[in-house]
């Protein structure tokens, strides 16, 4: 029996690629603001006109009282790390190691994880603040992460 190779098993290889960064325009995702605001520098997440709840992600309607009345607000300028750890091996594809990842505190109450950029691994310590760092990504999106101020 010949060796099977991957192009028994499916049409079109490409199929398979996967493109991990997220649909950025109107028609493709009903939270496009994010990215919009993202573009201009800022971080922002949806609140609830109805009972005041701010949400992360930002959503199209509020968890705690289903109320689709959402505004957009801005994040606090900077965070601060409540915890981190350094991944050495096994990065994802794209990434460099070492790679730091870090829960990161805001003022309205919401606790992000994220990947910091820009820092060195021995810089790192609970309690240091960091800022929004957005990075192009191919097809005219982006992505945020953050570094240290
Ligand atoms: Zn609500």
């Amino acid at each position: 029996m010949a060796k099977q190779e991957i192009q028994d098993y499916i049409i079109d290889p490409n199929v398979y690629v996967c493109d991990p960064v997220p649909q950025e325009t109107p028609d493709q995702n009903r939270i496009y603001p994010f990215y919009d605001h993202l573009r201009e520098g800022r971080l922002t997440t949806t609140r609830c006109k109805d009972c005041g709840h701010i949400m992360w992600p930002p959503r199209i309607v509020c968890p705690e009282c289903i109320s689709d009345n959402l505004e957009w607000e801005d994040f606090p300028p900077t965070g601060k790390i409540y915890a981190f750890t350094v991944q050495v091996g096994g990065v994802p594809p794209g990434f460099k190691a070492p790679l730091v990842y870090a829960l990161i505190d805001f003022d309205n109450g919401i606790r992000i994880i994220s990947p910091l950029v820009d820092t060195d691994p021995d810089d790192v310590a609970v309690g240091k603040e960091v800022v929004l760092k957005v990075v192009d990504a191919p097809r005219d999106r982006v992505l945020f992460f953050f570094k240290l101020k």
